[in-house]
C-alpha cells in the first residue's frame, strides 16, 4: 500500500484555523449570551449567529495573522464581519474589550509576540487541531459561561496589593 502523502504545514494551518475559529465562537457565545448559537461581537457588542449564515468570525486583536498569535486564545475573539473586515478589526472597540479583560502587561506581551517569528511543524498543528476538537466537545457538553470572567480576575494586580 502506498504511503499517504503527508499534508503540508499550509494545509494543516487552514485545518486548525477552522477548528480554532469554531472553538473561539463557541467559547464566546457561551460567555456573552449563555447560548451556543448567538455571540456578541467583541468590538461593537452587537449579537450575531455564532455559526452558519451571517455568522460572526474569529478576529485577531493584532492584524497580520503571524504564527505566534494565530492560535492565541487571548488574541482571538468572536467579531462581526463589519468590525473584522470592513472596519479592519475595529481597533478602538477591540482595544477597549482587551483592556476590560487583560492588564496592560498582557496586552504589551501580545503586541511583542505578534512581531516575533514562529514556525509550525505538521505534528504540532495536528496536535493543536486535536486539542481544540476536544475543547469544543467539552464546551458543548459542559458550557463554561465564566471562561472569560476567570481571566478578568487576573487583571486586578493593583487591587490585590
Ligand atoms: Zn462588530
Amino acid at each position: 500500500m502506498a504511503k499517504a502523502k503527508k499534508k503540508t504545514v499550509t494545509w494543516w494551518k487552514k485545518k486548525v484555523w477552522k477548528t480554532f475559529s469554531q472553538f473561539i465562537r463557541l467559547r464566546d457565545a457561551i460567555a456573552t449570551t449563555q447560548s451556543q448559537h448567538t455571540v456578541k461581537c467583541c468590538s461593537c457588542g452587537r449579537p450575531y449567529p455564532a455559526f452558519g449564515i451571517g455568522c460572526a468570525q474569529a478576529g485577531h486583536f493584532v492584524p497580520g495573522r503571524r504564527n505566534t498569535i494565530l492560535f492565541d486564545e487571548r488574541c482571538v475573539n468572536a467579531q462581526c464581519y463589519n468590525c473584522n473586515v470592513t472596519l479592519k478589526g475595529n481597533w478602538p472597540g477591540y482595544y477597549a474589550f482587551m483592556l476590560e479583560r487583560y492588564d496592560l502587561e498582557t496586552i504589551d506581551e501580545l503586541l511583542i509576540l505578534a512581531r516575533q517569528i514562529r514556525k509550525f511543524t505538521t505534528d504540532e498543528l495536528d496536535e493543536l487541531n486535536q486539542h481544540y476538537l476536544a475543547e469544543i466537545e467539552s464546551l458543548k457538553s459542559q458550557p463554561k459561561p465564566d471562561i472569560l470572567k476567570r481571566k478578568k480576575a487576573a487583571i486586578s494586580l493593583e487591587e490585590r496589593e
